[in-house]
């Protein structure tokens, strides 16, 4: 059957074309973007695609996870290009909603995950994580997808989701994706393209400096000396760290002395 990207903006129509998917017995996979897609986002298609036979993204620009001094306004947007380069993966369904059609003037829910949302980027982005909870459990209960993909670049959002499918009883499988990073180490993200040559080029430092740092700890180093060691670097470098913690991978637990040998 000869292939093509089905564009969809509206609920209705994006339940009858999953149901078509479903009749034919096809996995539906779901990749959740604001769009600007690089290799990092593409990278998701591939991981699905063994999951499902039906694979879908979405790309919604949510204004529920900005805060007030954010860069909404100037999130980068490329609709054509984002169009083709899933064209060219193959994507079967794309779903470009408006702000309007995911939440109207009289929108009132908000989903809210407790405990973990309020450390790490939380600390700093105060709503940012309810933000993502909510248009997280509307495209799930929109798309109702066997799977759905998340990067682990994003990794406390990861955690986040986890927790709502789990807690609400989601029966979506959410899965954790790769991180895909540039030459020097630089995570491939939407928001780079903020950044000049020069500052790219500081960028990667963090990679590194989180690399030599797991080393040293991974081989007995004590955690709040190194870590110190570590923020000293990236100041050095021209960084300015809200944080630097080791975390449980599970809990997100902080965890102090030493990393336990395994
Ligand atoms: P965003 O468009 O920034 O909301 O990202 C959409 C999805 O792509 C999220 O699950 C991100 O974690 C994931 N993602 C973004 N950049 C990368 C990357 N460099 N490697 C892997 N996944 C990524």
């Amino acid at each position: 059957m000869d292939y093509r990207l089905t564009i969809v903006s509206k609920v209705n129509v994006l339940r009858e074309e999953l149901e078509a998917a479903r009749k034919l017995q096809k996995k539906i996979a779901l990749i959740p973007t604001m769009g600007a897609l690089h290799q990092g986002h593409l990278s998701l298609v591939d991981f699905v695609r063994p999951y499902a036979e039906f694979t879908a993204a979405s790309i919604f620009v949510n204004p529920k996870q900005f805060g007030e001094s954010e860069d909404l306004d100037e999130y980068p947007q490329s609709l054509s290009e984002d169009i083709r380069a899933l064209e060219e993966k193959k994507v079967d369904l794309v779903f470009t909603p408006t702000v309007d059609e995911m939440y109207g003037s009289d929108f009132s829910t908000e989903v809210s995950v407790g405990g973990i949302t309020n450390q790490l980027c939380g600390a700093s982005r105060p709503n940012h994580f309810d933000g993502v909870a909510t248009v997280v459990t509307k495209l799930l209960a929109q798309f109702c997808p066997d799977y759905a993909v998340f990067g682990e670049k994003d990794y406390q959002q990861l955690m986040v989701i986890r927790r709502l499918v789990k807690d609400l009883n989601i029966k979506t499988e959410i899965l954790g994706a790769p991180i895909v990073r540039n030459g020097d180490g630089l995570a491939l993200s939407s928001r780079n393209q903020y950044l000049s040559d020069t500052q790219k080029k500081i960028a990667s430092a963090l990679y590194k400096t989180l690399q030599t740092t797991a080393k040293h700890l991974l081989r007995g180093g004590d955690i709040e000396p190194t870590l110190a060691d570590a923020i000293e670097n990236l100041r050095d470098a021209g960084f300015e760290p809200e944080y630097l913690e080791v975390r449980d991978e599970q809990s997100l637990a902080l965890t102090s002395g030493k990393l336990e040998s395994e």
